[in-house]
């Protein structure tokens, strides 16, 4: 006995497509994790993925912060890839952020996989779609910004570091660019300039906050931290 959603189109008089999707697959949802005061971010994050692993993926990776120095690994496929590309040597740092991406804009590649970094000062992840992107990225390239990716996504680092530049602090920044952005999303970012905040926003997409002793946590989903804490409130 299957418990599912099934999805019947009528294409014309006598043809149907029966559109099956097992139950937790119903839709298309990336997976962002964080983590802020704990020393070993890389692996607790590479565990809180793995707990998202069920909203599958194309790509994933996470990036830390450590003595000013952004670390970065990601891969394609599946989360074994990504660890193998962490076992050689582990990330380093207390402040960290991870992702599992289901590609909308950009090829599943590694330089589109999330984090994204921009000008080596900020990191960001995002679940869902910043629809005007196209003329966020051209004016930012029109004042000197340099992209990495495909991703509409991408748009995110660049806007932090613009209104860094302009002498903002985290949340003025961040105020200014949800402003800007439209679309349903959730993202965090992590910055050079304030190497001991996390940055969390969200519009439609959930997003989940862990509180630990003397540590913080972020995810999409409660299940991704229930290895690190059993307090977790909901961002309204
Ligand atoms: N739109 C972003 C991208 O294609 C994020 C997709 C997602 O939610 O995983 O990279």
């Amino acid at each position: 006995h299957f418990v599912a959603k099934t999805f019947i189109t009528v294409i014309e008089t006598g043809v149907v497509s029966l559109l099956y999707r097992p139950p937790g697959k119903e839709k298309r949802m990336c997976g962002i994790v964080g983590a802020v005061g704990h020393d070993r971010c890389g692996s607790i994050l590479l565990d809180a993925l793995k707990r998202l692993e069920y909203r599958g993926y194309d790509s994933s990776g996470i990036v830390t912060l450590h003595e000013g120095q952004i670390d970065l690994r990601r891969a394609v496929g599946k989360l074994v890839n990504l660890e193998a590309a962490l076992a050689d040597q582990a990330l380093p740092g207390s402040i960290g952020i991870g992702h599992t991406r289901w590609a909308t804009h950009g090829g599943v590649s590694e330089d589109n996989a999330h984090p994204h970094v921009a000008s080596d000062r900020v990191s960001i992840v995002h679940n869902g779609i910043i629809e005007n992107h196209r003329k966020i990225r051209a004016r930012l390239e029109s004042a000197g910004h340099k992209f990495a990716s495909d991703t509409d996504s991408e748009v995110l680092a660049h806007l932090f570091v613009e209104a860094f530049d302009a002498g903002l602090d985290a949340v003025a920044a961040t105020r200014k660019i949800l402003a800007e952005i439209e679309g349903a999303y959730a993202f965090a970012a992590m910055a050079t300039d304030y190497p001991e905040q996390l940055i969390v926003a969200r519009n439609a997409s959930p997003l989940a906050v862990g509180i630990g002793e003397g540590a913080c946590y972020i995810g999409s989903d409660a299940i991704a931290l229930a290895h690190l804490t059993r307090k977790v409130i909901y961002l309204k």
